[in-house]
């Protein structure tokens, strides 16, 4: 009979997430291995989103997403802080240029309230625009605590923690099934290698749906269906005028899948705006549709009438991975352990969409918690 290797601990896929979860668990005492499919960490949404450190304005009161952002966002500031990972605190401001848009400002600093982010302040047109003399809107609200972030950097720093208490990431090694068996949970590798491990997280992000209903022994009852959206970025040719990150408010009628079309800096002074929201059927559908670039322009004018004609260059996009369809009401993330699905070891997360990356600490501590 072939021998299989045991192991303690597996996280599968060398995202943000999994390696904070990697981390988290190599800290708490646990041997851990990381099983990446591709040839280097953090080549899927990780990679390919705003870098942004949310503060937890948006999300549903008493929300996984609304309570873990908060705390990740402390702990990353911290955690950034101390291991000397790239990032600013640049702060946002949230612009109305509707009066419908402007009768809804009070109304997103009650709900951040009620996440607990109380550092909001509602800004008078002449406020808002005395930080950001190019800026055209009827009011604001100022974010001071949303910041930036260099998501690599942040990804190595996991990484390095990891395998300084011990861990190790595999990359090309992608999991194709796992079968639930009485002495763990068997992995089974796209290139035949086994594995068998007490406690498996399934970190893989736009593939963790698809993984999990290839379990045996999980019940497909358990594995919500899967959506994409994508995001399309375009980046703007020469330096913006703004110093913070703008966003628009959200049309109060309006069901949003995003944040809307917003301007971002990163660390070296690319501004970019985006995402968008694109449904498509494939987590692989990363070509930017420049057909989008007016609709672009049109949106980011009603805030920054001077966008120069013809600046916006097609950047990247990203596909968030969504339990939640277009006509659904938008989904928590879902961090499903051993006491929904009943089987001993296992956790998968599915829907880790946006805030994500912001909330990838907290994320982890539940993981150690639930295993
Ligand atoms: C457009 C967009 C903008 C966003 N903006 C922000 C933001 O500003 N702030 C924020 O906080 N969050 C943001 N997010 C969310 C954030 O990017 C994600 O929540 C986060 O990156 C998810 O990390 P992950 O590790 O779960 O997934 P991923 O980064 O997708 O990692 C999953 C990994 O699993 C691997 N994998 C898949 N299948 C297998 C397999 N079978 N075997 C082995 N490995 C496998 C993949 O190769 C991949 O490396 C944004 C997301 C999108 C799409």
């Amino acid at each position: 009979m072939q021998d299989i290797e045991q192991v303690d601990a597996l996280v599968i896929g060398a995202g943000v997430v999994g390696l904070a979860v990697a981390r988290a668990l190599a800290l708490a005492g646990r041997e851990v291995m990381v099983l990446e499919r591709e040839s280097a960490i953090g080549t899927g949404t990780s990679s390919r989103n705003s870098e942004v450190i949310h503060a937890g304005i948006y999300y549903p009161a008493g929300s996984l997403k609304a309570s873990l952002c908060v705390q990740g966002r402390v702990a990353l500031y911290a955690y950034c802080a101390e291991r000397g990972v790239a990032h600013r605190r640049c702060g946002k401001l949230i612009v109305a240029t509707t009066p419908s848009q402007l009768e809804a400002l009070p109304a997103i600093l009650e709900k951040a309230r009620n996440n607990g982010v109380t550092d909001l302040q509602l800004l008078s047109r002449d406020e808002a625009k005395r930080l950001e003399p190019e800026l055209e809107c009827l009011g604001a609200v100022h974010s001071p605590s949303t910041g930036i972030v260099d998501s690599h950097a942040l990804m190595l720093a996991y990484q390095g923690d990891l395998e300084q208490a011990g861990g190790l990431v595999a990359c090309r090694s992608g999991v194709d099934s796992m079968v639930v068996s009485p002495r763990g949970i068997e992995v089974r590798c796209l290139d035949g290698t086994r594995l068998v491990a007490r406690s498996v997280v399934n970190a893989a992000g736009l593939s963790a749906c698809d993984l999990a209903r290839r379990v045996r022994g999980l019940d497909p009852l358990h594995v919500p269906r899967a959506w994409y959206a994508k995001g399309n970025y375009f980046t703007l040719s020469g330096r913006a005028p703004f110093s913070r990150l703008i966003y628009p408010a959200p049309e109060p009628d309006r069901h949003l899948a995003g944040l809307g079309v917003h301007l971002t800096i990163d660390l070296g002074g690319q501004a970019k705006f985006g995402p968008d929201v694109q449904w498509t059927d494939s987590p692989d559908d990363l070509v930017v549709d420049v057909s989008r670039a007016a609709g672009f322009q049109a949106e980011v004018r009603r805030y920054w009438p001077g966008l120069p004609e013809d600046a916006l260059q097609p950047g990247y996009a990203g596909v968030r991975p969504k339990i939640s369809g277009p006509d659904d009401p938008a989904a928590d993330f879902l961090i499903q352990g051993p006491a929904v699905h009943g089987v001993p070891g296992l956790v998968n997360l599915f829907g880790i969409e946006s805030p994500g990356l912001t909330s990838s600490l907290a994320i982890a501590d539940r993981v150690v918690a639930l295993l």
